[in-house]
């Protein structure tokens, strides 16, 4: 599964709801709206994380522009929930840019956040469920 977090800025005249609605209806994307702000007199903003294949991902955002919708994209980073890393190893096999490591002696799986490309490889390889998705933009764009 595929996960995004995007900023929806919908003109005046484009109806929110029913817009978002179809990308479940035809796209087959679960969405979550983290927050949104209308007016009858500016553009609309809505933060929506939308979930789904990464082909039904973009057709959905093609037809979000299709509509009128301006897509933006949440700066995202990767962050690992301690608590539920178990040190298997499992991600730093598939880590492209070393960000995942493991540290010898001691064995332990060393976080870089500096060398993380948010490739996202990870996220789908941890069995623990230990590596997600962070959105830095995303809540401060909403009052
Ligand atoms: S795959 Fe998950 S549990 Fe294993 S070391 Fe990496 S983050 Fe920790
Ligand atoms: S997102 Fe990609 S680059 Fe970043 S830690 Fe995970 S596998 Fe490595």
């Amino acid at each position: 599964m595929y996960s995004k977090i995007l900023i929806l800025y919908f003109p005046p005249v484009v109806a929110q709801n029913a817009v978002v609605c179809y990308l479940t209806k035809d796209y087959d994307l679960l969405f979550n709206i983290l927050g949104a702000k209308f007016s009858t007199k500016e553009d609309g903003i809505m933060v929506l994380e939308v979930t789904g294949t990464r082909e039904n991902y973009k057709r959905g955002v093609r037809y979000l522009k299709e509509q009128g919708v301006r897509v933006s994209y949440a700066e995202q980073e990767i962050w690992r929930d301690e608590d539920k890393c178990t040190h298997c190893g499992a991600c730093t096999a598939v880590c492209p840019t070393g960000a995942l490591s493991v540290k010898r002696p001691e064995m332990e799986i060393v976080f870089d956040k500096e060398k993380c490309s948010v490739c996202e490889l990870c996220i789908v390889t941890c069995p623990s469920r230990a590596m997600g998705l962070f959105s830095k933009n995303a809540e401060s764009i909403l009052p």
